[in-house]
């Protein structure tokens, strides 16, 4: 992360303003239809009859499922040219952008990623517009949003993530935050996990907006 982004960070954390923490992979970008792609171009392909990478990669032309090993390098290695093929979900910018002016908002990045790609990612977001601070991270979500609000328990915070357990994490850590369960790869949400209880499930980024805009209406902002 650049000295100027840390303090783009930093800042956040000062701020008072509604906090919109935004997930990246199947939130802003697609990340399962690339991924997807990519297999493809190494004769593999991913079957999504059920939640999960490992045990659901497959060689093309022999049926057979690859190792966990294989599996790891295949993330590892598309994390290493994401860049060549992730584009944003529809209505994500447009609606990013309207959020952030009709409510005075802040909108930061949350990604759990190696931080070692951040700067391919930075650059990736920066080229589509996506202007936001991004925290790439291993950590729990949870525990990033808490630092960004942890002196502030009454700041508004909406959280927008596809997997259950980061829900969990936030909802645990930041009890008053609004999440959203938004998945640009509609034909996989059947098989995630349950969300926890109090998440709600929109379709798309208007939805999301809308949502978001309720929410703020009724914490008075
Ligand atoms: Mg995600």
């Amino acid at each position: 992360m650049t000295p100027a982004e840390c303090e783009r960070i930093a800042a956040l954390a000062r701020s008072d303003r509604p906090l919109i923490v935004c997930d990246i992979d199947e939130v802003v970008l697609e990340f399962v239809a690339p991924f997807m792609a990519f297999l493809e171009s190494h004769g593999h392909e991913l079957r999504t009859t059920s939640f999960r990478l490992k045990g659901n990669i497959y060689i093309k032309e022999t049926g057979q499922p690859v190792e966990n090993e294989a599996v790891s390098s295949f993330l590892e290695g598309f994390f290493d040219v994401h860049d060549a093929w992730q584009k944003p979900v529809d209505e994500a910018l447009e609606t990013l952008t309207e959020i952030e002016r009709t409510h005075d908002a802040d909108i930061v990045f949350l990604t759990a990623m190696p931080p070692r790609h951040h700067a391919r990612r930075r650059a990736l977001l920066d080229l589509h517009g996506f202007s936001h601070p991004m925290i790439a991270t291993e950590d729990a979500k949870g525990d990033a949003v808490a630092a960004l609000t942890g002196d502030r328990p009454d700041r508004p915070v909406a959280f927008i993530d596809d997997l259950p357990s980061n829900h969990l994490s936030v909802l645990s850590a930041v009890p008053g935050a609004l999440g959203l369960h938004l998945m640009a790869y509609k034909a996989l949400a059947p098989h995630l996990p349950p969300m926890p209880e109090g998440v709600t499930n929109v379709d798309d980024w208007p939805a999301a907006a809308k949502a978001i805009a309720d929410y703020l209406a009724a914490r008075g902002h």
